[in-house]
């Protein structure tokens, strides 16, 4: 089974919590804080292996979720962080986040790329203290793992990109060129999934060139099989087009010409853009006429036009020469560009973003990246309370709040903790 899109759920680790503790030892009384840190949760990294050729792993196991890093204990123990949960995925896999799209990585080097980091461990009461302040009560708890569902695609690695109708020739032309054995047959359908052949040119001199299922038409709305497999020569940088010129089926070949054409420019302008080349094959049994013809309509729209016989192999090799010379001068092999994280979570997460609203006298405050600090929090503590107000402070809800207009003793509520607004 050839699988080239999925959809996954990632999440790397939680860093651990920091620990709250206090150094003890006979006939020492107060020992000083000594809680260690939370160890880092570990990150969700995606690697190409040359060894996979689909992702129908992936049809089975839906969820990779990297271990959390451990808690901080007593005696300045910092916890232990967390290993990297390594994804391995064929090479060409285009990682997007599912919810707006965004390219997270493009495994087309071998360079493994963190999509999802692990939570920072959070700060043991140790790092607490001070000269004034010498019986921290509270930790810092270790910060969330990144959560994404992604989308895995698979866009193959190809210089080249064979397009055409069912039946005209790609497979058969496909295996004359390289040691690729696609299937061949008198048949429509007969390729199911794109297949890849190294064709080589001279000594050191080689291109890689797909072969993927016909087109038909409406494929690029979804009708049959063509438009599922045009996405792997999204990143080609030419496309040969193989017309059948002998009409052998009972179409016309300039007809079938502009309909993949039409094909292309609905599917990606982009593709529909590239360089290309005609191969007009099935000389060997279409008319001198039929040839000419269509050579001499098409000379002037395309790179060139090339009368071949796949099966006979005439005209194939000088075709190949012109591809090899054209592709030479051609950009590389597309790349997708890494979209960063669009600020929105970022922002929310680190940069203390807040909301608040006034609802029958109380003041309503929403902060998702409290959370954790108020679970650690401990409210009967008047250390750990002076702490939170800090960080109340310091991320300008205090100063918003009295912008609103509060008054001493006017109820806040943050999650679902309340108390009464002191000055
Ligand atoms: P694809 O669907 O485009 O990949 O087409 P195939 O390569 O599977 O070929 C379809 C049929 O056309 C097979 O029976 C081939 O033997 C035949 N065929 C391919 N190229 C030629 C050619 O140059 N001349 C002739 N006479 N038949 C060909
Ligand atoms: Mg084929």
């Amino acid at each position: 089974m050839f699988v080239d899109k999925v959809k996954i759920r990632i999440k790397a680790g939680d860093g651990g919590n920091g620990a709250v503790s206090f150094h003890r030892e006979k006939y020492v009384a107060a020992g000083g804080p000594d809680g260690g840190d939370g160890g880092r949760g570990g990150n969700i990294v995606f690697v190409a292996d040359t060894n996979l050729s689909t992702l129908m792993d992936f049809k089975f196991k839906k969820r990779y979720f990297a271990e959390n890093g451990k808690a901080g204990s007593g005696g300045r123990s910092n916890g232990r962080s967390a290993p990297d949960l390594v994804i391995k995925v064929p090479k060409g896999t285009v990682v997007r986040e599912a919810e707006s799209g965004r390219v997270m990585a493009d495994l087309s080097t071998s360079e493994p790329v963190i999509v999802a980091r692990g939570g920072k461990g959070g700060w043991g009461n140790s790092h607490f203290a001070t000269p004034t302040r010498q019986v921290p009560r509270f930790s810092k708890p270790g910060l969330p793992g990144e959560e994404y569902e992604v989308l895995l695609e698979l866009k193959l690695l190809a210089d080249v990109g064979l397009v055409g109708f069912p039946n005209v020739g790609k497979s058969t032309l496909l295996s004359m060129v390289s040691a690729a054995k696609p299937e061949i047959a008198n048949y429509h359908f007969t390729t199911l999934t794109p297949v890849l052949g190294v064709v080589s040119i001279g000594e050191g001199e080689s291109f890689v060139m797909a072969d993927i299922p016909g087109l038909i038409e409406g494929a690029s709305e979804g009708v049959g099989l063509g438009h599922e497999f045009l996405r792997h020569i999204e990143r080609c940088r030419l496309i040969v087009h193989v017309v059948d010129v002998s009409g052998c089926e009972g179409r016309d070949p300039m007809e079938d010409y502009r309909t993949i054409r039409e094909e292309l420019q609905n599917f990606n302008e982009e593709l529909a853009a590239l360089p290309q080349i005609v191969a007009a094959n099935k000389c060997d049994i279409a008319s001198q006429e039929q040839v000419e013809a269509f050579c001499a309509q098409l000379a002037e729209q395309t790179q060139g036009v090339f009368p071949i016989s796949a099966a006979t192999r005439s005209g194939v090799d000088a075709l190949m020469k012109e591809v090899w010379r054209l592709v030479k001068s051609l950009p590389p092999i597309k790349q997708y560009e890494i979209e960063h994280v669009p600020l929105s979570m970022r922002e929310r997460l680190a940069k203390n973003v807040f909301d608040i609203r006034v609802e029958d006298g109380v003041y309503l405050v929403e902060a998702d990246w409290l959370m954790p600090t108020l679970g650690m929090v401990d409210m009967d503590d008047y250390e750990s309370l002076q702490y939170f107000q800090r960080v109340l402070r310091s991320s300008g809800i205090i100063d918003r709040l009295e912008e609103m207009g509060i008054q001493e003793g006017d109820a806040v509520s943050i999650l679902n903790f309340e108390f009464d607004y002191i000055k």
